[in-house]
């Protein structure tokens, strides 16, 4: 196109130039959309607000690929609103500030994971949990809107004033800046992306469960979330078996310094019976708790993260027995997540990552989907051609 050239002006410019894209209170932007359930994605160009007074304006630099964006995409939740422009795995500069903001300046690397609002009144937000809002729209999801849409909503209103949102596909995000976290220095931009969503997701059951130094964990599932799981629980002091059904991921587990079973090994299940403090479950559809249950202890917790979904019914033969808890978790607060940033920095662990440009998403959704592929996808956003002037 014989945009090319003019785009690659707009590429150089710095932040103050960048302001004079401003139309009328609004920054063209662009992204990678789907229109309906079944178009894959594709270049999309639109409109963002400005950021307000409290909001900060962000140039994505990194987005993972989360199994979620698959499913919403796919609307596989029937839940989706179109045009769909995935991406909650986001770290990128902050490129302008609103004058009331003080947390985050102009330069700054930041990570937006989830949740871009949620109502700041409701029990569970002023206890910090965002991400269990009790809002009469819930939580403002970076992608796809409210989580509670107006239709569902107890007076059909909208408290955010939008029934969509862009994630972080896209050049630009604006947010207010309290949603928008510290990425530590010590952390590559590219990998801390995707801690936004599979790292919070396993770091804050563990946290909430208690998991200490000297536990056993099992992690059910070495995809994306596993992979972070057992390294998370490592590094909390944990000694972690990794349960799989992939005779290949044995080997993987073990380079980790993680022990590695076989689902299908019932000679190690029935060695195992009794000796777990807490088991996550993070594989990512419908399956069979009970296998594992007899693995817990008394007393003890299966947290299930990855699939949303119903699962094969629980034998209350088995919990009761030894009183323990299957409990579900999702995402992580706020806190949480600065808290999981800061930690991987600190413990020097982080998603295995593969980058790719975004056109080539199409594809890597296919493998998501196909090979339950151990590291993450992370799209390298200087792949995107910037919006036509
Ligand atoms: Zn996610
Ligand atoms: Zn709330």
């Amino acid at each position: 196109m014989n945009e090319v050239s003019e785009r690659a002006t707009v590429r150089t410019q710095d932040a103050t130039a960048r302001d004079s894209d401003a139309i009328g209170g609004t920054l063209k932007a662009v992204g990678y959309a789907a229109k309906h359930s079944f178009s894959h994605l594709k270049r999309f160009e639109f409109e963002r607000e400005r950021a307000k007074d409290n909001e900060i304006e962000i140039e994505v630099l990194f987005c993972g690929v989360c199994h979620s964006d698959i499913h919403q995409v796919k609307n596989e939740w029937s839940n989706t609103v179109y045009p769909c422009l995935p991406g909650h795995e986001v770290v990128g500069r902050v490129t302008r500030t609103g004058v009331a903001v003080s947390r985050h300046r102009v330069g700054d690397i930041v990570g937006v994971g989830c949740m871009i609002d949620s109502c700041g009144a409701c029990a569970p937000c002023r206890a910090g949990d965002q991400n269990y809002c009790e809002g009469p729209n819930s939580w403002l999801a970076t992608y796809n809107g409210p989580m509670i849409p107006a239709a569902k909503a107890p007076d059909h209103g909208n408290a955010y004033g939008r029934d969509n949102t862009f994630g972080g596909y896209s050049n630009i995000l604006v947010v207010r800046e309290d949603f928008a976290l510290k990425i530590p220095a010590k952390l590559r931009p590219e990998v801390a992306a995707p801690i936004l969503c599979a790292g919070v997701t396993t770091y804050s059951p563990m946290k909430h469960c208690g998991v200490k130094a000297g536990d056993r964990v099992g992690i059910l599932g070495f995809g994306g979330l596993g992979d972070m799981a057992a390294k998370i629980a490592k590094a909390l002091g944990a000694t972690v078996t990794v349960f799989t059904r992939t005779p290949e991921k044995i080997q993987e587990a073990e380079k980790l310094g993680v022990a590695a079973v076989l689902e299908s090994d019932d000679a190690a299940l029935e060695r195992l019976k009794s000796t777990f403090d807490f088991i996550l479950s993070t594989v990512p559809q419908k399956h069979d708790l009970n296998p594992f249950i007899p693995l817990l202890k008394r007393d003890s917790t299966l947290c299930v993260v990855g699939a949303l979904e119903p699962l094969e019914p629980v034998n209350n033969m088995l919990v009761a027995f030894h009183r323990q808890q299957i409990v579900g978790s999702l995402i992580g607060n706020l806190a949480d997540t600065q808290e999981v940033l800061d930690f991987c920095a600190t413990h020097d662990i982080g998603p295995d990552i593969e980058l790719i440009d975004i056109d080539e998403i199409n594809s890597a959704y296919k493998k998501v989907e196909g090979a339950d592929v151990r590291f993450r996808y992370v799209i390298n956003m200087a792949s995107l051609q910037p919006p036509s002037v």
